[in-house]
């Protein structure tokens, strides 16, 4: 069929894809961040949402709310009073989520690794850590990077298959459960 007898049946405006990209173009180009920091890093993160280098580019969005967000950008030092809240925020926050870690101190302590007797020597001991940039601080560019590679990450996955496989086995445990606690009730 030529183009021009496409156009005419309106078949043109049909595109077949496998679910898994389709659903993974749109996640993959919209990762809403959570906006909060935490210390200096925090001034960069900022400057990469600002006008110049403007996160909205590649699709990333501020939200306030850790309910809204898929992805938490730990900006700065974690202090370990801050460590349990950074921890419950992500709790919060629905799946599928992803955390980046900007900067040394996010990392591994920073300049406080070694006498930082107040400080978390990386925030990987109590969320799980998808992306690390380095840098004190990172400039946006290198948090851009970061994103980007989230992005990519992102791609990857099947979300489909994942989804539909943990449903199915849940179903399944309820099943069993059920059936033992029938048998366990009859006996
Ligand atoms: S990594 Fe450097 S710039 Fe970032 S919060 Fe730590 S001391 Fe500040």
């Amino acid at each position: 069929m030529t183009s021009e007898q496409y156009g005419k049946s309106g078949l043109g405006d049909i595109i077949v894809a496998p679910l898994n990209k389709l659903v993974n173009w749109a996640r993959a180009t919209s990762p809403w961040y959570f906006q909060f920091g935490l210390a200096c890093c925090a001034i960069e993160m900022m400057a990469t949402a600002a006008s110049r280098h403007d996160l909205e580019r590649i699709g990333m969005m501020p939200r306030s709310s850790p309910r809204q967000a898929d992805v938490m950008i730990v900006a700065g030092t974690v202090t370990l009073k801050m460590a349990t809240r950074v921890k419950k925020l992500y709790e919060q926050m629905a799946d599928p989520k992803y955390v980046v870690s900007m900067g040394s101190c996010a990392t591994s302590g920073g300049p406080y690794w070694q006498y930082g007797y107040h400080v978390l020597k990386g925030v990987d001991l109590v969320v799980p850590v998808d992306v690390y940039v380095p840098g004190c601080p990172p400039r946006p560019e290198a948090l851009i990077e970061g994103l980007l590679k989230l992005q990519e990450q992102i791609l990857q996955e099947r979300p489909m298959q994942d989804t539909v496989s943990k449903n199915i086995r849940e179903l399944f445990s309820r099943k069993t459960k059920e059936r033992k606690s029938a048998a366990a009730t009859a006996a």
